[in-house]
């Protein structure tokens, strides 16, 4: 869709220079606010090599030919250790104050599962760990696992096993022996972030939602696996009485996939039952945050009377690949969010890019702000009523913020196809209904689908 394109390539320099940033392109910073960063789907392919054979570049293309391969990577790989090392290089550099960073998972590549085996996924995320804990030394990391974090890929255990075991040794710079003990068992955890600026904590849960990811066998017909959703419920209880406030992070999100159609990311009856635990204490979550589909999207949780109660965030990878079936990737991005630090609402988000393309012309790794959410979708904050506000618009037809919002989601990748009626209808849907009812309900009653 030649039309898109030109509009984007228009408007996206003016809603840049718009913004108040500091020499480096910074953001400022208010006295009650505080910042974190998240990044994910880091997919590092340790076999990723230049050479005269295209088909040769890396494991993870599985034979395919590399479009452009450079130092940075190429769209049909995952990601050269360079490309992460230039990411985390940009966060040290940009000397941000911010109080700790989540990673939600998946260090390993997409190769095929013989070409793995439990030491080298383990080996894998101990180097992803090393590489942020020797250029951050001083950064907290609230991590999570993604389905990829074990081997065979995304059969994640509802016990002990050597991955937890070895991955909880690589965490135990950042998280409390009371966190590790329930990673040890399970793959999740609950640690309190208190700022001195609030008179309330923060917690954040850390989700092993991979044990409800579809393709994962070890939990097919279980009602509770780990016995993950009975602690969550204790969990947030216990924040409810303690006045708390949390974040939600995890690898697979809730919610349905926003590039299928009636395809949630994990088991629907696991989803269903996710979804009504996060509407019960909506009063207590203050936001929910979620990698794995490698795009830049959000979703609004409504409850049962469609009143939005929750912000879903699921942020984009650093790994540029795509499958042999896509036409479209993504470019590699991450983000920093800034927060309220009297009662931890978000107030914005700025992401920052790599145009893997030029990186690579020019031998250099140019990271660059992508876009600032406030500003370029013009909403006061990030809380659920601004997002249901601005899902509204996308609606419309011809909307500039839904064309600002695709370009975003495939992180200024120049997408060739666009965002026809469908796939608009499916984005749509997948922002603001995050249960089975509503979301088919959308879906199924809308005129593009009949
Ligand atoms: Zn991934
Ligand atoms: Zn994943």
């Amino acid at each position: 869709m030649g039309v898109l394109c030109a509009c984007l390539l228009l408007v996206t320099p003016l809603v840049i220079s718009a913004m108040p940033l500091s020499p480096e392109g910074n953001p400022t910073q208010e006295e009650t606010a505080g910042q974190f960063w998240h990044i994910s789907d880091l997919h590092l392919d340790f076999s990723y090599h230049i050479t005269e054979d295209r088909t040769k570049v890396c494991l993870s293309s599985k034979g395919a030919k590399a479009s452009n391969p450079g130092i940075f990577g190429d769209f049909v790989c995952d990601s050269p250790y360079e490309l992460i090392l230039s990411a985390i290089q940009y966060i040290k550099d940009s000397h941000q104050k911010v109080d700790f960073m989540i990673w939600t998972g998946d260090s390993p590549p997409h190769i095929p599962v013989k070409e793995l085996s439990t030491k080298i996924v383990i080996d894998v995320i101990g180097n992803m760990t090393s590489t942020i804990r020797s250029l951050l030394p001083d950064l907290l990391v609230f991590p999570a696992l993604g389905n990829h974090d074990y081997w065979p890929q995304d059969q994640l255990p509802v016990k002990e096993s050597e991955v937890y075991t070895a991955v909880a040794e690589f965490w135990k710079p950042w998280l409390t022996e009371e966190a590790l003990s329930t990673f040890r068992k399970g793959g999740y955890y609950s640690q309190i972030y208190k700022s001195n600026k609030s008179a309330h904590s923060l917690r954040i849960i850390s989700l092993n939602t991979n044990l409800y990811y579809t393709p994962n066998k070890v939990t097919v017909n279980m009602t509770d696996p780990a016995n993950q959703f009975e602690w969550l419920e204790d969990t947030l209880k216990i924040s409810r009485q303690n006045n708390e406030k949390v974040y939600i992070i995890a690898h697979v999100p809730v919610g349905y996939l926003p590039f299928a159609r009636l395809t949630p990311a994990m088991r629907e009856t696991f989803n269903e039952r996710l979804v009504k635990i996060f509407r019960n204490y909506s009063d207590v979550i203050t936001a929910q945050f979620y990698g794995h589909t490698h795009r830049d999207s959000i979703m609004v949780l409504l409850d049962e009377k469609e009143k939005p109660v929750g912000s879903v965030f699921v942020t984009p990878a650093v790994t540029p690949i795509r499958s042999a079936l896509e036409t479209d990737s993504n470019n590699p991005g991450f983000r920093l969010y800034q927060y309220d630090t009297t009662d931890y609402h978000l107030l914005d988000l700025w992401h920052y890019f790599l145009n893997l393309t030029e990186a690579n012309l020019k031998n250099e790794s140019s990271w660059n702000l992508e876009y600032i959410m406030t500003k370029t979708y013009q909403i006061k904050d990030l809380q659920p009523e601004s997002l249901e506000g601005l899902v509204k618009r996308f609606q419309q037809p011809e909307s500039i913020e839904f064309l600002y919002y695709y370009k975003n989601y495939l992180v200024s990748f120049d997408s060739r196809v666009g965002c026809d009626p469908l796939c608009k209808l499916q984005q749509i849907c997948a922002i603001q209904y995050v249960d089975e009812e509503s979301y088919t309900k959308c879906i199924i009653g809308s005129k593009e689908f009949k």
